[in-house]
């Protein structure tokens, strides 16, 4: 009976192993986490955790349910190496597991800034649950936080600092909060949405360096304003982890390169989630995602695949962010928003907004439209081309539209 490693024991290796169980694949199975803790997901870390919610921080399985389904957990366990020739892949210094198929799921890790001042205590970036914990330490009431990044993670860490009760400063570099996956009719609306409840954006703002003596005490920003601060959050993307693939020769470009049955440049190894670089039929080009509903379904199509199913992998991408009261969505994955139409009130945080391509709709936001989302990822799914009037009237029905 083959035997399968699954390198990578983040939100996709956890959903690749509970698959190749479900699938009915009976030989061994080893999944080797970096981290010491077992699968988890990371979308509360932002959030529930942060906020102060008294959310539990759950794990996606127990250690029984592993132990029942007769897979074989390496935590703590960094991998140093994929031997091809041999199907082997090497942890720590000699130790070396062998494999039939290989499963890639390493996801990304985050971008770090190289400048003055940014390893003093109390300065953190956000990936994975300890680092959810420091941060969620650090904000005590009317600690002044400084948050370096207008993008998702930055703007959620800065609503639950504010929930925290810290006062909230956000720098961004460019000229909007969000702006390289959403468009400025957003991105104000999300301005508006932070400096309402009390949080200092500066847009155009980037971080010089940070000071004190062993912790931060302030943060000289690239205007040359000084700000007190008792901590600061950097969130300014990640890079996908491909080290592992790259130094065993595998074709990586932004991503490990897939295809659309998740198979990397060799053929006994597959990759899924935040790592690849994956073709998407419905989108129309190749595409790096960094979100939960790709790292949980294209690790259950890599999981079938190895298992024999040779099914494509082709869905829309689909992403939420929570701030405040505002539950945003987005589907597709626009080259760019310029051919837009409007459906209700994006200032007052209602409404949806549309990216069409001729009559083809290839993205679409909403904001605390949760229900109508659900509909538009179906139409899109289904090559639907309503009108622009049809989607920009409140009285045309998307339940109408998908028939
Ligand atoms: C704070 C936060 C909030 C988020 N919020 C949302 C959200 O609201 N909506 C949304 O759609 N998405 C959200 N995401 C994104 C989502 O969590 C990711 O897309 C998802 O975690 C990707 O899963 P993954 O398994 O591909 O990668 P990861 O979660 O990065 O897991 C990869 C794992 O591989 C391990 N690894 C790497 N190299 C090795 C090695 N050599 N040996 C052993 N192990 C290794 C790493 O330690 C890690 O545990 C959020 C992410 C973060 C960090």
């Amino acid at each position: 009976m083959e035997s399968y490693v699954v390198i990578g024991a983040g939100q996709a290796g956890g959903r690749a192993v509970e698959a190749l169980r479900a699938n009915g694949f009976e030989g061994r199975i080893d999944l080797v986490g970096a981290e010491t803790h077992l699968p988890y997901e990371r979308p509360p870390l932002s959030k529930e955790l942060l906020a102060g919610d008294d959310a539990p921080f759950e794990l996606m399985h127990d250690a029984a349910w592993f132990e029942e389904r007769n897979i074989t957990l390496h935590l703590g366990t960094p991998v140093t190496a994929i031997d091809r020739a041999a199907k082997r892949i090497v942890v720590g210094e000699s130790r070396s597991l062998a494999y039939g198929k290989l499963l890639l799921t390493t996801g990304g890790v985050v971008r770090q800034l190289d400048i003055a001042g940014i390893n003093l205590d109390n300065v953190h970036y956000l990936r994975t649950i300890e680092e959810s914990r420091a941060i969620g330490d650090m904000l005590k009431s009317d600690a002044r936080i400084v948050v370096v990044g207008g993008g998702f993670i930055g703007l959620e860490i800065a609503a639950s600092a504010r929930k925290r009760g810290c006062s909230v400063t956000v720098l961004e570099a460019a000229d909007r909060l969000m702006g390289r996956a959403l468009p400025s009719e957003i991105g104000s609306v999300f301005a508006a949405l932070h400096g309402a409840s009390g949080v200092d954006v500066r847009l155009n703002t980037g971080i010089e360096r940070i000071e004190g003596r062993d912790r931060v005490e302030r943060v000289v920003t690239s205007s040359g304003e000084a700000i007190e601060a008792d901590g600061v959050v950097v969130g300014v993307g990640i890079v996908p982890d491909t080290t592992l693939a790259a130094e065993a020769g595998l074709r990586v470009e932004d991503g490990i390169v897939v295809d659309e049955f998740c198979r990397t440049s060799d053929s006994s190894i597959y990759a899924a989630g935040d790592v690849t670089h994956h073709p998407n039929p419905l989108v129309g080009r190749r595409i790096r995602l960094e979100s939960w509903q790709n790292a949980q379904n294209q690790a259950i199509a890599a999981a079938q695949n190895m298992h024999g199913a040779d099914t494509p992998f082709e869905e829309i991408p689909w992403f939420w962010s929570d701030q405040f009261d505002v539950n945003l969505q987005m589907c597709g994955a626009p080259d760019g928003w310029d051919n837009l139409v409007t459906r209700g009130d994006l200032t007052a945080r209602d409404g949806l907004l549309f990216q069409r391509q001729g009559e083809k709709i290839v993205g679409a936001i909403g904001l605390n439209r949760p229900r109508d989302m659900r509909f538009i990822k179906r139409m899109m799914t289904a090559g639907k081309t309503p009108t622009a009037a049809e989607l920009a009237d409140e009285a045309v029905g998307f339940r109408d539209l998908m028939k």
